[in-house]
């Protein structure tokens, strides 16, 4: 018996230990959810992978569910192939010239056979497999050669307790199962940094919720649905995702008229903190995470990001730290928020920008002045009281 199946290889050195089969679970859950409204699909547990089965009226056509599958984190890669229940070596030889025929019909190619013998019961050891094979699949198809260096085409066979049989693998994101690793709060703005952030930390596992700071009528209503589309495109890899709404208005008014003007960004920008620790503490979340990068504007100085982070008392995730514009713009790229990124409508910190920003604040200055604004706190409680909450 055989039937085109999908293989899926996901990432077993993190995957070691107690948590696996939570973690696999995790993964054939997500499987399922991601490709259910594609048709009949059956997702089976091999030894190290998981094989997409297509059932009853289900064609299996793997095309359309091969990006559903991808996006998912924790999976390294998929292999459009062929599964044979009864191993005889005569089963595998037909198989193996029938996937080959229908992917390499008549283009002039070199290929070679890779046999993996997990099975190791299996009665022909691997380099036979292979040349057996290799042999059959050269006699009935004149436009491949067989080259066992540097081949086009490489068709592998693996023996485990069904054999498979692929020659396409298609790389995934790798990264841990969502929700793995804990809960945290990013803060997402319009920019092109926070969503990759964002992404970043979910693909690490972290179940991420999110909090835009809107201040209207100075950011629009465009500048807000930007947000929410950008939210929408990191959950294609998420499965979903809260995003919060915080006004920001009054309390950027405020900060306009009580603190230096060089000073704004980071009352403004502490203030967005303390409101997203708040997020996180009512999430049962114990982080946050920002799209700051070492440098790239006057308050992502050490010293600005210290005095930012020093109104927190979770861990403030950067993953972006260390990396140029152009890294972080490969990745937006990648994953599809490049081009929302760039619509060019108003973010709150554009407007109430100074001309010559602090770089070098001393945290004891700014907690000292931000300790005679008496009205902070309660404008910041408001806030957080009437913010709004999307569900994506
Ligand atoms: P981005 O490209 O993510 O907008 P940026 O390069 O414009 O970042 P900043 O404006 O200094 O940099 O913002 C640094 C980080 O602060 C952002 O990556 C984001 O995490 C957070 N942030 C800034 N503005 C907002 C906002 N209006 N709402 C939520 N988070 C914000
Ligand atoms: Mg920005």
């Amino acid at each position: 018996m055989e039937e085109k199946v999908l293989i899926v290889k996901y990432g077993e050195i993190a995957m070691r230990g107690n948590n696996r089969k939570l973690f696999v679970n995790r993964l054939v859950d997500s499987i399922r959810k991601n490709i259910d409204e594609y048709g009949d699909f059956y997702v089976v547990k091999e030894q190290g992978r998981l094989i997409v089965e297509a059932r009853g009226e289900t064609k299996a056509e793997f095309d359309t569910i091969i990006p559903r599958v991808l996006c998912i984190f924790g999976i390294l890669g998929v292999a459009p192939g062929i599964k044979v229940t009864d191993q005889s070596i005569d089963n595998i030889k037909e198989a193996s010239l029938k996937h080959m025929k229908e992917f390499f019909g008549d283009k002039e190619q070199s290929f070679k056979v890779l046999t993996k013998r997990s099975n190791k019961q299996y009665p022909i050891v691997s380099n036979e497999v292979s040349a057996i094979v290799g042999e059959h699949i050269f006699e009935n198809m004149d436009n491949l050669s067989v080259d066992v260096h540097n081949p086009d085409v490489v068709l592998t066979i693996e023996l485990r307790n069904d054999a498979y049989i692929y020659s396409h693998y298609i790389m995934g994101y790798g990264g841990l199962p969502y929700g793995s690793s804990g809960k945290a709060v990013a803060l997402l703005s319009g920019g092109i940094d926070s969503p990759v952030a964002a992404w970043l930390m979910a693909k690490r596992g972290v179940e991420v919720s999110a909090v835009y700071f809107h201040s209207p009528p100075y950011t629009g209503e465009r500048a807000k649905q930007k947000v929410e589309d950008l939210a929408r495109i990191v959950s294609r890899f998420t499965g979903g995702m809260k995003l919060y709404v915080v006004h920001f208005t009054e309390l950027q008014l405020y900060l306009l008229e009580s603190v230096p003007e060089d000073k704004l960004t980071i009352f403004l920008k502490r203030a967005m903190m303390k409101v997203a620790e708040k997020i996180a503490l009512k999430e049962h979340a114990d982080g946050l995470v920002t799209g700051d990068s070492v440098g790239q504007v006057a308050s992502q100085t050490m010293q600005g990001l210290n005095a930012i982070s020093a109104v927190c008392n979770m861990p403030v995730l950067r993953p972006l730290a260390g990396m140029d514009k152009q890294e972080i713009i490969d990745i937006a790229r990648k994953i599809g928020t490049f081009e929302t990124s760039i619509l060019p409508y108003e973010d709150c910190c554009t407007i109430f920008v100074a001309k010559h920003p602090e770089t070098r604040p001393k945290t004891s200055v700014i907690n000292k002045i931000e300790s005679r604004l008496e009205r902070i706190d309660e404008i910041l409680e408001k806030a957080f009281e009437e913010m709004e909450l999307i569900e994506i």
